[in-house]
């Protein structure tokens, strides 16, 4: 949005592509180090971010994910899932998306207590136990947001310590909602229609708990997965945590 505000300015032609509007800003709660916004949210400041492009009468096209770029003469086709555009110049700013486990139960359960997004679905989930996977600053931000509605919150990290903000970590040590199993690989989610249980190895042994949602918070990976045409200096599939 900020590249196609100076597009806009400069009066090149172009067009704006866009999966969705916002991006991981519109999934974020609160932000508080965004400078001249002491205090905003993912929804407000993305309200401010389409203002902004409208202001600047910026061309765009929202639910068009591209799925391909390909190299025509001198131009370049992209192409979404229905139209296809033919341009001179690709400008991509495709951010991240969520990294999956790539586990069983994962895909089938998504949207069934399966989540990528504490910020969406946290409230979703009153007086049940949930599981968080991940242990650095996301997944504590997701535990704590989780806190404020679940009855138990465990936490699953593949790591033996928890890594992150301190204060963040010593809240999480003190509360009675919480257990974190640290050393943990998660191996399954499991449930018929919705989220019943997550299991993981810990020293060797399997264990189950039983939750009614999992937040999956082990990092993000760029979503520039259309474009095989640029090199690129890591490799974009998922890992396993
Ligand atoms: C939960 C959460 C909380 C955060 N909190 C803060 C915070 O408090 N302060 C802070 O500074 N930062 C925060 N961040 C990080 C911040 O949101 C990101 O750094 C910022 O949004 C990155 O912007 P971007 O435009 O590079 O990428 P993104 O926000 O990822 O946007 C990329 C856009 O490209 C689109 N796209 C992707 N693939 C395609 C495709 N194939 N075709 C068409 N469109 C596509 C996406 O739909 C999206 O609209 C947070 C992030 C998250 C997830």
């Amino acid at each position: 949005m900020a590249a196609a505000v100076y597009a806009a300015r400069q009066k090149i032609s172009f067009l704006m592509l866009a999966k969705d509007i916002g991006g991981q800003t519109a999934l974020s709660s609160d932000i508080e180090n965004y400078l001249g916004f002491a205090h905003t949210n993912g929804a407000d400041l993305t309200a401010e971010f389409v203002k902004h492009l409208e202001d600047n009468k910026v061309p765009y096209s929202t639910g068009e994910e591209v799925t391909g770029i390909e190299k025509k003469n001198a131009a370049f086709i992209v192409r979404t899932k229905d139209k296809s555009y033919e341009t001179s110049t690709v400008l991509i700013a495709s951010g991240k998306k969520p990294r999956k486990l790539d586990i069983p139960g994962e895909d089938r359960l998504y949207a069934h207590g399966v989540t990528y997004c504490a910020t969406c679905e946290a409230p979703l989930f009153k007086d049940v136990p949930v599981a968080i996977v991940g242990g650095g600053n996301a997944a504590m931000d997701a535990a704590l947001l989780c806190s404020n509605y679940a009855s138990k919150v465990y936490i699953i990290t593949i790591n033996p310590d928890l890594m992150g903000e301190q204060n963040m970590m010593d809240t999480i040590r003190k509360g009675s909602k919480f257990q974190v199993f640290y050393n943990a690989k998660t191996l399954e989610i499991s449930g018929s229609r919705n989220v019943e249980s997550i299991s993981f190895d810990i020293g060797g042994q399997k264990k189950q708990v039983g939750v009614k949602a999992v937040f999956i918070e082990i990092g993000s990976v760029p979503s520039a997965d259309f474009d095989k045409l640029t090199e690129k200096n890591a490799p974009l599939k998922s890992r396993s945590a």
